[in-house]
């Protein structure tokens, strides 16, 4: 258990990458080194502009990739600690108040010689690792035998063949990506194929990170999962890989199963939590058409302990890169079994997501009157949710894709993790080149929420971005008259809910800072008789 020097992680995506880094920086006695096919994403990890945005994740890469000191987010009583067992912290708060006076509460650490490294060597990283953690891509697979909903392995099938030929004697390999359940019986045939005098031991260890807050979840897991087979040597293993963990996870987290009850674990883990999210959306579009309040229903049953609080919330619905991919990998999981008609028990988790995106355009059309003709929508937020720059299977784009049809004059979208180039292209790609600005189409990517919100129809605010909830769309800009951006300025509430799907509409026109229904709107042109409909401002604004 004792002899592991070194660890190489095959994958330096979302999950890769954070978890290597995580690895790395709670134990500096160990060289983490992380492998990519892609040689661009591995420059942009040696550099300052990292390809992935999480929170917290520079901070970690300071300290474990280049040997700097901590700054003052790891300064929580937790994260203090574990610090200060590392034998090559050197100072506390008062030295370093002494040092620099306003960065009191900043931990230095001196000393501290990198231990995490970005390579695209991948065969010799293979051969000098103790354990290979496999973290590539799992997506659905899009055609031949269980096309639309089985998992393609290939990629990972490709790694199992990499390591079967690099790997020194003795390697564990562990599954870090989502996989189908027996998936370790396909790399460990595959070893046997290229080294059949080695028996090497295969574990499960699938993550649990959510995007947006990878960093805190590696930090401070609920439970680490390491599913082995039950054997000596499969035992040995998983406490093996138990024991980089213990560095920083308590003991009565770490938990041991058999490894397909791992493997099947991190899909199920998945297909609930977004059966939830279809569960309260589905009692949304009820609510919609009764008067109850979603709200009020999500918190009064939110509170029975049986039930609980935790992804109640009714919005657009679940994104992201994992999991409708992992429900519809269940789904073709059960289907393979024979069993129908659980594969249709999980197939409508899929179906009501898709229901509730629909509707919500549905919704925006019928608020614009049934028609967007001539108008301009603005969509804060692209990635699929806040604190992220991950954009698979985002809603904004689903919505982008159903709001063009009804012929707006400008969809323009912002997000403040997501690099406006980056999102054209990936807009382009996906829904095709004619759609954007630059030829002739509505889309238009800002890099400033307020240019994307000038003079907007409606605003649409598609995640949670704390930058949304704090910022007050007041620019005089938006409508002539200078009494409506007087009111625009006292108003303390500048984004009001409108949609009891949780999803959100700004405003009718953009200058008004709140949401309202046409006979609101009606009753607040009659108080402000400037501005009535028809008035020639207003004619101008469309
Ligand atoms: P990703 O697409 O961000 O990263 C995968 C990386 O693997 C890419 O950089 C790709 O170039 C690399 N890769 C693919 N084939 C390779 C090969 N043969 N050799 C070397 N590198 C190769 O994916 P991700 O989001 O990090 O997800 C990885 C796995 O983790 C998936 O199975 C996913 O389901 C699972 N997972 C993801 C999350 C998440 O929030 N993204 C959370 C938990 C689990």
């Amino acid at each position: 258990i004792g002899g592991v020097k070194n660890i190489c992680c095959v994958g330096a995506g979302y999950v890769g990458g954070p978890t290597a880094a995580v690895m790395a920086f709670q134990n500096p006695h160990l060289n983490v080194t992380v492998v990519d096919r892609d040689p661009g994403r591995i420059a942009q990890w040696k550099t300052k502009h990292v390809p992935i945005y999480e929170p917290g994740l520079y901070e970690i890469l300071r300290i474990a990739r280049d040997g700097s000191r901590a700054s003052s987010f790891i300064n929580e009583p937790s994260r203090a600690d574990s610090l200060d067992s590392m034998s090559n912290v050197s100072s506390s708060s008062s030295e370093c108040e002494s040092q620099c006076g306003e960065h009191a509460d900043e931990i230095y650490i001196s000393g501290r010689v990198p231990n995490l490294f970005f390579s695209t060597d991948i065969s010799k990283t293979i051969s000098e690792a103790d354990i290979v953690l496999i973290a590539v891509n799992t997506p659905t697979k899009l055609r031949g035998l269980g096309a639309g909903r089985a998992t393609d392995v290939t990629a990972l099938e490709a790694v199992a063949r990499e390591v079967a030929i690099h790997a020194k004697p003795g390697a564990i390999v562990v599954e870090k990506s989502t996989v189908p359940c027996r998936t370790a019986d396909i790399i460990q045939d595959t070893l046997k194929i290229h080294r059949p005098n080695l028996a090497f031991e295969v574990l499960s260890n699938p993550e649990f990170l959510a995007a947006g807050t990878a960093i805190n979840d590696l930090l401070h897991p609920d439970r680490v999962l390491i599913g082995s087979s039950n054997t000596p040597a499969g035992h040995l293993a998983a406490a093996t890989l138990a024991s980089v963990y213990v560095s920083w996870v308590p003991r009565h987290k770490i938990i041991t199963t058999n490894i397909w009850s791992s493997e099947l674990s991190k899909l199920v883990a998945n297909s609930m939590l977004a059966q939830r999210i279809s569960s309260i959306n589905s009692i949304s579009a009820i609510c919609e058409k009764t008067g109850a309040d979603i709200d009020e229903v999500a918190k009064s049953i939110g509170l029975d302990p049986r039930i609980g609080n935790k992804f109640l919330r009714a919005g657009l619905g679940f994104g992201g890169s994992c999991f409708k991919k992992d429900i519809l990998s269940l789904v073709y999981l059960a289907e393979s079994l024979g069993l129908d008609e659980v594969a249709e028990y999980w197939q409508q988790v899929v179906t009501i997501n898709e229901f509730q995106r629909a509707r919500f355009v549905r919704r925006v059309v019928k608020c614009l009157n049934g028609t967007l003709v001539g108008k301009k929508l603005t969509i804060l937020g692209y990635a699929f949710k806040k604190d992220t720059n991950d954009t698979r299977e985002s809603p904004a784009l689903d919505s982008i894709k159903g709001l063009i049809e009804d012929a707006p004059s400008e969809i323009a979208v912002y997000d403040p993790c997501c690099i406006p180039s980056v999102v054209k292209q990936e807009i382009g790609r996906l829904l095709g080149k004619e759609v954007l600005k630059e030829n002739g189409g509505p889309v238009e990517v800002y890099a400033d929420a307020y240019r994307a919100c000038h003079k907007a129809h409606a605003i649409l605010i598609m995640t949670e971005c704390d930058e949304f909830k704090n910022t007050r769309i007041s620019s005089p800009n938006l409508h002539p008259t200078q009494k409506l951006s007087s009111r625009m300025k006292s108003d303390p509430r500048p984004f009001q809910r409108l949609e009891p799907t949780g999803s959100e509409i700004l405003a009718l026109h953009s200058y008004l800072t709140r949401t309202v229904s046409m006979a609101d709107a009606l009753q607040w042109f009659e108080e402000n008789p400037e501005c009535k409909p028809g008035c020639k401002a207003c004619a101008e604004e469309g």
